[in-house]
């Protein structure tokens, strides 16, 4: 694997590998990798020649200084997991590299209600962050195929207005489903953060949106949203949001009609340590 620092560097070996008619495959990451990460590597190999991911803890995603001063940091690993599954290259970007004008008056994006629901309500400016790095992640990259976790499902379709938005129609967005841990919980660097016994009560976020899933029935979905909080909050959740939605644009939706297809989303706060999920419940 050929570890790549500076972005000129990059786009110079990739323009070699596209000028011998090989594909490229691009995972974009914040590092700390787990089983989640790799099985989009594996992905990537499945579909393209090349396989590039970047690791780089985009400080402008982050609406919680505190969050982005403790994001886990475990390169040394990350390094070894990445070689082992076969990544062609790892771009490992400063700060400077990704932004060398500063954080200051950064682009903003016209994400429109996508931004004021869910992620967007309560991290303010996250999406805007994630546009900003993305943007200059994909014009240095150009992949054939980017790899995504639907882990974060909202992301997946800010991501994919940005390829519209940036005109890459040769990029093709391919969704991956989410790994999960043996008892559900969805893999996630945060959780490295968890102490044992809240990693233990973790859990109870998938068996809330598995509650969800289990006794959804046409009509109002109010009660059953209430259920789930309560499998939340017994274990001692603060919950930002428990919600439904419309699985293809987000949109809230307050009864069912047994047949539009469904997504269930939630975010919340185990002590200080914020986790989200999400599951289909209706196709
Ligand atoms: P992150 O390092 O958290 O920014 O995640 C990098 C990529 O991995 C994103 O596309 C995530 O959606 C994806 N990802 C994170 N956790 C999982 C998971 N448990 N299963 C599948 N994809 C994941």
């Amino acid at each position: 694997m050929i570890i790549f620092k500076q972005a000129t560097d990059l786009h110079r070996y990739l323009a070699r590998q596209r000028s011998m008619q090989q594909q490229t495959g691009f995972v974009p990451t914040m590092g700390a990798l787990h089983e989640g990460h790799i099985t989009l590597i594996r992905e990537a190999r499945r579909h393209t020649d090349f396989v590039v991911c970047s690791i780089f803890v985009n400080p402008t995603q982050f609406n919680d200084p505190n969050d982005y001063k403790k994001y886990p940091n475990t390169l040394d690993k990350d390094i070894y997991l990445l070689e082992q599954a076969g990544t062609h290259a790892l771009f490992l970007p400063s700060v400077n590299e990704m932004y060398p004008d500063g954080l200051q008056q950064l682009e903003h994006y016209n994400l429109g209600y996508l931004e004021t629901l869910l992620e967007g309500a309560f991290r303010p400016g996250h999406f805007q962050g994630v546009c900003q790095v993305m943007a200059r992640l994909l014009n240095m990259v150009q992949p054939d195929q980017l790899f995504m976790g639907q882990k974060d499902y909202q992301q997946c379709m800010v991501v994919k207005w940005l390829l519209r938005h940036l005109h890459m129609n040769g990029t093709q967005f391919i969704p991956v489903p989410t790994v999960r841990e043996t008892d559900g919980l969805a893999m996630s660097s945060r959780n490295l953060r968890l102490p044992l016994a809240d990693r233990q009560k973790a859990t109870a976020i998938y068996l809330a949106l598995d509650h969800l899933r289990s006794h959804l029935s046409p009509g109002p979905l109010a009660p059953l949203v209430e259920e789930a909080s309560g499998i939340l909050e017994k274990e001692g959740f603060r919950i930002d949001y428990v919600a439904v939605g419309d699985a293809d644009n987000l949109s809230p939706v307050d009864s069912w009609d047994g047949k539009q297809a469904l997504v269930a989303l939630v975010a919340a706060f185990l002590g200080e340590v914020r986790l989200i999920d999400n599951m289909v419940i209706a196709r």
